[in-house]
């Protein structure tokens, strides 16, 4: 590591940047978003150092991922160990290896009871691709070919394949690419802050929200239906949307009832970022899929996946050898991702990271709430263990957005970034997910940092 900090420090940022601007292409980057952009080179614990020697709170856990933290020992051990032992075999065609089996076995006792056999992508978006082609699947062998047509919800992010894509709700991301994949069609999110019923109406916005999959389904005819996806808890599409305790309840008792199978995106949801194994979990529904990633290796390497429940198995393992489920990626199952996963879930458990980030959530959203519940500009402070949001608004007792020219957001965020928080704004509202492991006082310190900076921004 002395070699590598040594290399680094003989590299001129400028030179490195004006590298990188010339053949590197970055996720949904546009050359105006920063003249001088981090040039990360080290991380440890909950911290992340630039090459200017800069050390910032690493508020996002990298993207949604790095749960346990930079440096952890025992995940490059066990990456090592594999690596040197065997670093690929494929898992095509029935061959396996034991991190895979030991990985799907330890999940199966850790995922909610209607999840049966894994399947291993390398990230998200291939997860989702795998859910959405499975349920179709599933559907065609029972001889239903017509149920193709999967409904998700608006300010969803389901990945940037394109299948995922096409079911992600944020028109924006598709646009400039032409049609989104026929067969997908979105309903509105149970917002709790922004949605509005029809006047008169005596349901919960739960209720109503849920109500919307429904009247999708009437509209759309149930035998075109196959899926309903959704995230348990929105994240990159919506800036963290946590619904209200009887929607999901209410979805699956809708999904059961017209033969739609139910596929929850616990990709940031799960392996503890929200106070529990999995988001769902909150409500104790079942889904028919589940899809993961991200924090099931906490990021130190890449590795997605999805889980299916024992009907769905039973219908892939009885299908004639020529109508086989003919889905499989080269990096499906990969030994050393598996064995990262495996020892990322060790120390979830061993430390009881879960009940931690239940616990330092709350107090980080008390935290906010305390200082900044009257403040004429923060419309919502909301959350569920260690995925907190927080929203701007230009005016609160009409919820009205800031002009995108006033740039808030944007503004805030550096003021986070002079105080020494690193995250996202999207765009007005403050995305918080530390690390699972952050000490008690930087939870503290992540809290007051938030309160200067939106209070610099936007005095009283
Ligand atoms: N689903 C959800 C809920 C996500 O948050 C993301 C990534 N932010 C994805 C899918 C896509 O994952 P990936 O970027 O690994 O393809």
């Amino acid at each position: 590591s002395e070699c590598f900090s040594h290399a680094l420090s003989s590299l001129d940022k400028a030179d490195l940047v004006t590298s990188d601007r010339r053949h590197l292409l970055h996720p949904q980057h546009h050359p105006s978003d920063s003249a001088d952009p981090f040039v990360w080179v080290h991380g440890d614990g909950v911290f992340l150092t630039d090459i200017d020697g800069r050390r910032v709170i690493d508020g996002l856990s990298g993207m949604w991922n790095v749960s346990l933290g930079h440096g952890r020992r025992e995940l490059v051990d066990a990456a090592t160990r594999q690596l040197s032992r065997l670093a690929f075999s494929t898992a095509y065609a029935g061959a396996t290896h034991p991190p895979a089996i030991a990985l799907a076995d330890r999940l199966a006792g850790l995922v909610p009871p209607s999840i049966h056999a894994f399947y291993f992508t390398s990230g998200g978006g291939e997860a989702t691709d795998s859910s959405i082609r499975t349920a179709r699947y599933y559907w065609r062998a029972l001889g239903k070919s017509a149920k193709t047509t999967v409904i998700a919800r608006e300010l969803s992010y389901h990945g940037s394949t394109l299948g995922a894509a096409s079911a992600t709700g944020v028109a924006e991301f598709s646009e400039v690419f032409g049609p989104r994949l026929p067969g997908f069609h979105h309903i509105a999110s149970p917002y709790p802050y922004r949605f509005t019923s029809a006047p008169g109406d005596r349901r919960s916005i739960g209720e109503a929200a849920a109500d919307l999959l429904e009247e999708a389904i009437v509209r759309i005819g149930p035998h075109n239906v196959a899926a309903f996806i959704a995230e348990p808890i929105q994240g990159g599409g919506g800036g963290i949307i946590v619904p209200t305790d009887d929607y999901f309840p209410r979805i699956r008792a809708i999904c059961d009832r017209y033969d739609v199978l139910l596929i929850a995106d616990e990709v940031i949801t799960g392996f503890g970022r929200t106070g529990r194994w999995f988001g769902l979990d909150h409500w104790g529904v079942r889904p028919d899929i589940m899809q993961f990633a991200k924090g099931i290796t906490s990021g130190y390497i890449p590795l997605g996946g999805m889980g299916v429940s024992e009907r769905i198995k039973s219908v892939l393992d009885g299908a004639p050898p020529e109508r086989r489920w003919w889905h499989g990626y080269t990096n499906s199952a990969h030994p050393v991702a598996c064995a990262v996963a495996l020892e990322t879930i060790r120390v979830l458990d061993e430390e009881g990271l879960v009940e931690r980030a239940a616990r330092q959530g709350a107090r980080l959203l008390q935290h906010l709430r305390n200082a900044l519940a009257d403040h004429p500009n923060v419309g919502d402070i909301r959350g569920q263990g260690l995925l907190v949001g927080l929203e701007l608004v230009a005016d609160r007792p009409s919820k009205e957005r800031f002009a995108a020219s006033d740039a808030i957001g944007e503004r805030v965020r550096r003021e986070l970034l002079k105080r020494g928080l690193y995250t996202r704004v999207l765009p007005d509202i403050i995305c918080l997910a530390p690390p699972l492991v952050t000490p008690e006082q930087v939870i503290d310190q992540i809290a007051d940092i938030v309160v200067t900076s939106i209070e610099a921004v936007l005095p009283r």
